[in-house]
């Protein structure tokens, strides 16, 4: 999944105002921040295997340490608390946690049967990846209702917290068709300096965009 994890750090804004959404974005997209950093360093591995899935052609051989749900767990705790520390507020801790534990969660259901439970675990996936309609339906639909919420808990400060806003949701959107229209990457390491790349651009973003936004006061 890809614009589902990022529909859930935009929606997270509401429960957790006082974090950024670069913040947001890091804790719900943690195992694919850390995931192409350990594949690089040949801790956790992917092959390129065309037709595994409808939607993607990567085979997660092994990816224990970012992507199964123990350590997420502790991943999120961990997150959770030094977010909690360098930001206060009164959910900031449970929601980092949480997103981060729930990118396991979409994962489970996105991915084949690849997803362990703790390092050499039994693995679990429903497939969603394999109708690509689906696949990308859920996505969007997630998609639109977490940028709405975000939208609709933040306005503009001046001219670069709208645009820088537009032009990040239209990002993520051409990146996400890129993905689904483009074939088969070249290299696991175009795959890893991708992630690596798009992640630290992505995130920047987020923490820029959200630096021009403020907090929309709820009714009561
Ligand atoms: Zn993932």
């Amino acid at each position: 999944m890809f614009v589902g994890h990022f529909a859930l750090g935009f929606a997270a804004k509401r429960a957790a105002p006082r974090a950024s959404l670069g913040a947001l974005f890091l804790a719900a997209q943690f195992a694919d921040v850390l995931w192409p950093v350990l594949v690089a360093a040949g801790i956790e591995s992917v092959r390129i295997a065309p037709g595994i899935t409808a939607f993607t052609p990567l085979d997660f051989v092994s990816y224990p340490y970012s992507h199964s749900l123990v350590a997420l767990a502790v991943w999120g705790a961990a997150l959770g608390a030094v977010c909690q520390i360098a930001i206060g507020g009164r959910a900031t801790f449970v929601v980092i946690a949480a997103l981060v534990l729930s990118h396991w969660l979409l994962d489970f259901v996105t991915h084949r049967p690849d997803m362990p439970l703790y390092p050499g675990s039994a693995t679990y996936g429903l497939g969603l990846w394999n109708s690509v309609a689906a696949t990308v339906i859920v996505e969007l639909a997630m998609f639109a209702a977490g940028v709405w919420i975000y939208a609709a808990s933040t306005r503009a400060r001046d001219r670069a917290g709208r645009w820088s806003f537009i032009a990040l949701v239209t990002f993520l959107v051409i990146a996400y068709a890129g993905n689904v229209a483009g074939g088969p990457p070249p290299s696991v390491a175009a795959i890893y300096w991708a992630g690596i790349a798009g992640a630290a651009v992505i995130l920047v973003w987020g923490w820029w965009t959200d630096s021009h936004r403020a907090i929309v006061p709820r009714r009561a």
